[in-house]
């Protein structure tokens, strides 16, 4: 039997880092944990967490952290994440959601801290050649585009390029990213929790990478968090 893992998986917008996770879960056998998938399923299904999201976003606010952190928190003292582990996608973003994360999961601690590292030059040209379909979401992009002038080959909605994967505008989300991690990430590495990854190449390539990653960390002492 393969044994679970407790993972958290950093990584700017464009590394990769869902495709990454959903792969690591299929590997693990544990539930790929992403917050931004919890918030859209609790709004939909119109919890009493997702009515309280719903009415932040209908004001344009930000959901909070505290709401994140109750929703993260709530799912990983479930039964399946208790037993074998998971795949944290999407917080925390802060040390102070890392130390809550950590207080989550005890008295087990987490195995390791994945940063994907992908250069922000080749990140930016994945962004800014990604096209969307507006109905149902598809992704294409400039190389591989819909079969049909721009026409979503799913549902035959219209495909574009959102209005905030202007380069520019690309660039000053990364760059905020890494003003706001730049802290966690030194953070985890104090706790000899972090691990970079290499996240060029093909997605099968850097799966193996993460894994190597893991498995080596289980023949190691942890001492923290
Ligand atoms: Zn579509």
């Amino acid at each position: 039997m393969v044994p679970g893992v407790r993972l958290v998986v950093l990584g700017k917008q464009g590394a990769g880092k869902g495709t990454q996770c959903v792969r690591l879960s299929h590997h693990y056998v544990v539930p790929h944990v992403s917050t931004g998938d919890m918030l859209r399923g609790e709004v939909k299904s119109r919890t009493p967490l997702g009515q309280r999201a719903k009415a932040l976003m209908d004001q344009g606010e930000l959901i909070s952290d505290e709401l994140v952190m109750e929703m993260v928190g709530l799912r990983l003292r479930e039964k399946d994440t208790r037993a074998r582990g998971f795949i944290l996608d999407g917080c925390p973003r802060t040390i102070a959601q890392a130390e809550e994360l950590a207080d989550i999961v005890a008295p087990d601690h987490l195995d390791l801290v994945i940063d994907l590292d992908v250069p922000t030059a080749m990140v930016l040209g994945r962004l800014a050649s990604r096209r969307v379909c507006m109905d149902c979401g598809a992704n294409y992009s400039t190389s591989s585009p819909p079969l049909t002038n721009w026409t979503c080959d799913v549902c035959g909605g219209e495909v574009v390029q959102r209005e905030d994967d202007t380069e520019e505008a690309i660039r000053r989300r990364l760059e905020l990213y890494e003003r706001q991690t730049s802290p966690l990430i030194d953070w985890y590495q104090h706790h000899d929790l972090l691990m970079s990854v290499d996240g060029t190449g093909t997605p099968d390539a850097v799966t193996t990478r993460c894994v190597q990653a893991i498995d080596d960390r289980r023949t190691k002492p942890v001492t923290s968090p």
